[in-house]
């Protein structure tokens, strides 16, 4: 190919923000000298790594929206350490057929069972599939919705929580107690997405201490309602992960022992 033609063949995937192609254009094309594949070829493999770029670029960025804690799939979940779970059913709920279906995860149990570990990873299996996906504490949401609604703006701001995502995460429900109008907040965002889109919720409170949690009990059953309806409730009985770990560097690092006075 002479020099111009390539050259303008580069303005063209500039002007067509075919980056990826441009980039490795010169190899495939040696390649191409190489090969007894035909032009067909040639360009499937390069239109395939356009595509694949894209898509990493996309996945990021549903990544970044997402605002996850930490970074954590179901690869790195030890199972064996928390036989409460089924390990079958948290495989089934990564195929986001859930998601699809609009229903709810509440994964419930005490700190440093997994819960935000398993809620982070199905997230990010949503954000993988394509889903918008948006991750808050309870706390931040409640505050961030106080703050909007104290300067009128409380519509745009429940928004956030409920048609800008497919799947919302609600982590640490029950850590703080809720005073009624805090509760009423979670009552919306929890009936503007009932049946039209999923939540996953963790709480380190089984469901029959919330009314404690929010104050009051008919708001605590109408959020519960709405919920539970279509959802899936993996109840986490076991020990923490994070004690574990704090015992196994123990067991490392032993504390030093004070030494006797003389
Ligand atoms: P919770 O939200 O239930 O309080 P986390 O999900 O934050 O607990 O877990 C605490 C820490 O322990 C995290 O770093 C998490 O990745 C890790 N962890 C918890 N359970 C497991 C497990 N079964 N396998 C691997 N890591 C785990
Ligand atoms: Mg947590």
């Amino acid at each position: 190919m002479s020099q111009p033609t390539y050259d303008r063949l580069v303005t063209h995937l500039e002007r067509l923000g075919l980056g990826r192609v441009k980039d490795i254009l010169p190899e495939v094309l040696k390649d191409a000298e190489q090969s007894a594949d035909g032009h067909a070829a040639v360009l499937d493999r390069l239109l395939e790594e356009e595509i694949a770029a894209r898509e990493e670029r996309r996945i990021k960025a549903s990544l970044r929206l997402a605002g996850l804690p930490f970074m954590r799939t179901l690869d790195t979940f030890d199972f064996a350490f928390q036989p409460s779970l089924d390990r079958a059913q948290i495989l089934d709920l990564a195929s986001l057929a859930f998601l699809a279906r609009k229903q709810n995860i509440l994964l419930l149990g005490p700190p440093g069972v997994g819960k935000t570990h398993l809620a982070v990873a199905l997230a990010i299996c949503a954000c993988q599939n394509g889903a918008s996906v948006y991750f808050t504490t309870l706390d931040n949401m409640i505050r961030g919705l106080a703050a909007a609604d104290r300067v009128g703006k409380l519509d745009a701001k429940l928004r956030t929580y409920t048609t800008k995502s497919q799947l919302l995460v609600v982590d640490e429900v029950g850590y703080l107690p809720l005073t009624r109008a805090e509760a009423n907040y979670l009552f919306q965002v929890v009936s503007s997405r009932y049946e039209r889109s999923s939540v996953i919720l963790t709480s380190n409170k089984s469901v029959t201490e919330w009314p404690e949690v929010f104050g009051d009990h008919a708001i605590a059953t109408a959020i519960l309602d709405r919920l539970l309806h279509h959802s899936t409730v993996l109840s986490i009985k076991g020990n923490s992960y994070r004690l574990r770990e704090r015992a196994i560097a123990a067991t490392r690092s032993p504390e030093p022992q004070p030494v006797p006075a003389a």
